[in-house]
Order: C-alpha cells, then structure tokens, then sequence
C-alpha cells in the first residue's frame, strides 16, 4: 500500500493492543518505530479486557462495519493456526433478565436486518447451538451469534512483540508519562518522563484512556467517557465452555487454561478509588460475581477468583471510536476506542496506511477527532 521511505521514523505511544497493532503494521510497511510505554506492555486495558470479538447489539453504521472488519483480520489470524489457546472462534451467547424476553427479540431482529448471524434459541435449544451452559439459567430466550469469539490480549501483544523486534522496533519500558513534542506546529516526536527526547516524523497516541489527557497539552479536546470495570480471571475449572456470555448478572469468556474471565458492571459501586490512582473492591463482591457466573455453567462448579484487575475501560465521550490524525497538530495521530480489542487489529492496519502515506482511508472518515473541535 505504501511508498513512503522506508526511513520514515514513527514514536508510538502506549504499549497496550492498539499502540503494539499499529507498530507492527507500520514495521510491515518498512517504517522505523519506537514504542514507548509508562510501565509494562498491556499494563492497563488491554490487560484485563473481556475482549470479546463481536459487533452484537445496534451502533452507527460505520462502527458495525469497522467492527465487523475487525472480527475478519482476527479470523485470518485463527485460520493461521486454529490451535492457538488464546484465539478461539465458540460463538457468542447474549440474554436479558426474566420479563425482557421482547428486549432479546427485538436485538435478534435488527441483527437479522442488518446481516448479522444471530440465531433466536429457546433454553431446550442452546445445548445443541453451544455447550457448557446450564440452559436453567437462561429466563426465556437467547441470541446466539456463531461468528463471534475471544482473543486474549496479553498473549496476542506477546505474539505481535516477536515481530516487533524481529522487524527491528524499538521498545521502551517504564518510560513515565511521554508527552508529544511539537516543532512549527507539526509532531517533531516525543519526550519521556525523565526528559529523553526522540524525534520522529509522526506520533501515535495510543494511549487508551489518558489519550484525551495526553493530546490536551496540543490544544486538543477529545470527551472522555472512560468508565471504571474490572476484569476477573478464576482458578482452573473443569468446563465445556466454548462461546461469550452476556447475560444480567455476568459476562464470561474461556481463557487459556481451562480458566474463566469474569466481567460485568453491577459491582462499579462498590469499587474504591485511591488517592494513589489505584483501586480496589472487596473480596466478597469479587466471590458474588464468581458466584454469578457459576450460575450460568453446566453443573454449577464452584468459581474461584485467582486473580484481579480494576482500572479505566477507554472509551470516547460519544462512545465512537477516535483513530486518525489531529487536524490542529499535523503529523500527530491518536487511537482511542471502545471495542479495542475487537479492533485491535483493524485499527492499527489503516491508522499504518494513514501515517505512511497520508491518504485518509474512507472507514476511518466518521472518526476522525477534528469531529470534537
Ligand atoms: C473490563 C473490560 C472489558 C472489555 N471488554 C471488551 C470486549 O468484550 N470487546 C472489545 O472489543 N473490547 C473490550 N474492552 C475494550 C478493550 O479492551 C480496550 O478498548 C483495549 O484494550 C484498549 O487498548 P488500548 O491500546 O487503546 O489501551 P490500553 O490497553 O489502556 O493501553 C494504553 C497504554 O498506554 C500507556 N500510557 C498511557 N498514558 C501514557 C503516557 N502518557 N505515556 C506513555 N504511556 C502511556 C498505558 O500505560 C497503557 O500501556 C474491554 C475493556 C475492559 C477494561
């Protein structure tokens, strides 16, 4: 696609999945690339994301199709190698609370209308679609969606950093809070915290949900939306889980290792903020979404939470993802979106095409951050 030097020199920001994605992308079309992160790769979102790989439920137009998109890359890369513990393609399995059946419908129906594979199932029905469920705890009706799956993060930024470093990038760890550096209005590169500088000739802000603090220093107002969630990940568990729940009270995913991932919101509540900038819930509430999500699982096993992780969930004040170029800052980049996972590797593929080689890609057109200025 492109036919930039191959010496052009690009600083990407944040070493979660949308930063790794887009500088492997740009180290494939013969850029340079320095990473730089605050701490460790997949420190924040990205490591304890539910990452389901979906575009379930009903979005503007651009954003179903970039989403679906990004299922398809992810696709590419299971047919790769379907054994891959930490890419599976089981389906998603989504319901509402007793007396919301219509609500269940009504999603099946658009998703019909607008070409998404979503089949209606009865509870009796489930067990021949998908295994591992305990088909009581479905109240009424359940959408299932055969085309979506689960990636882990973690173990996908590890894959994409072989090639990172096989193509050459430069990694820096625990560089603090890097800032962009600006030369005559234009991105010139990037300066950590302790005060090394790097030039390059474009920026990429990947920096999930300090994106928006990250370009405000450039006159840049980006909305931040960026909730507070927790991921959950539970000891080893004998199950027959194959497909993404989504259900009222618990969201589940397999994960390598015979574990489980445990998301959902109910217990924000009870999350505490420190004046640190860390956090923290009790251990009960932790169990009670262990408990809940033992409820969906054939058998019922006993859920126990090996480990978790709270933090911010990125997301855009108007919930749609921003990826391209700022208009006030030429040469500046920022990728900051909800579904990241699921367009981990859509985003970073055209965020590369664009920074390379300056033509805007028409998909990325309704997202561009000179929408908020
Ligand atoms: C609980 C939960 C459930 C989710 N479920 C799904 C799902 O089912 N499907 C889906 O598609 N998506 C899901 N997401 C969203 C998805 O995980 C995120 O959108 C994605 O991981 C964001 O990746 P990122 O690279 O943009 O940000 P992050 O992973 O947050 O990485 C940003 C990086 O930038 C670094 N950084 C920040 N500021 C600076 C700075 N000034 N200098 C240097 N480095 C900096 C951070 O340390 C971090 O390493 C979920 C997220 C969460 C938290």
């Amino acid at each position: 696609m492109s036919s930039i030097p191959s010496t052009k020199r690009v600083a990407v920001i944040g070493g979660g999945i949308l930063g790794v994605s887009t500088a492997v992308h740009l180290l494939r079309e013969g850029a340079s690339v320095i990473l730089l992160t605050e701490r460790g790769l997949g420190s924040e979102a990205s490591g304890r994301s539910l990452s389901w790989l979906n575009s379930a439920g009903q979005r503007s137009t651009p954003y179903h199709q970039l989403r679906v998109a990004g299922v398809d890359r992810y696709r590419t890369l299971f047919a790769a190698d379907p054994g891959r513990e930490w890419l599976q393609f089981g389906g998603g399995l989504t319901w509402n609370a007793a007396g919301k059946g219509a609500v269940t419908e009504a999603r099946h129906a658009y998703e019909t209308s607008i070409g998404y594979n979503s089949r209606l199932l009865t509870p009796e029905q489930i067990s021949a679609a998908t295994p591992g469920i305990d088909p009581d705890a479905v109240p009424e009706n359940a959408i299932f969606n055969p085309g979506e799956g689960w990636v882990s993060l973690p173990d996908l930024i590890e894959f994409l950093m072989e090639e990172f470093h096989a193509r050459g990038g430069e990694l820096i760890l625990n560089a603090g809070k890097v800032s962009v550096m600006v030369d005559a209005g234009r991105a010139a590169g990037v300066e950590t915290a302790a005060g090394g500088t790097y030039e390059a000739d474009a920026v990429l802000v990947a920096c999930g949900a300090a994106t928006p603090d990250v370009v405000a220093p450039l006159g840049v107002d980006i909305p931040n939306g960026s909730p507070v969630s927790m991921l959950v990940l539970t000891k080893a568990v004998d199950h027959e889980l194959k497909a993404v729940l989504n259900t009222p009270r618990a969201a589940v995913r397999p994960n390598p290792g015979s574990t489980l991932a445990l998301d959902h919101d109910w217990y924000e509540e009870h999350i505490t903020e420190h004046t640190d900038g860390s956090f923290s819930i009790p251990e009960d509430i932790v169990q009670e979404l262990a408990d809940e999500a033992s409820k969906l699982i054939a058998g019922n096993p006993e859920l126990k939470p090996a480990s978790w992780k709270i933090g911010y969930k990125p997301i855009p004040g108007d919930g749609e993802p921003v990826l391209g170029e700022l208009d006030h800052v030429p040469g500046c980049f920022v990728a900051f979106t909800h579904s990241g996972a699921t367009l981990g590797l859509i985003a970073g593929e055209l965020l590369a095409g664009e920074i390379l080689t300056g033509s805007k890609h028409p998909m990325l057109s309704t997202f561009r951050p000179g929408r908020f200025s």
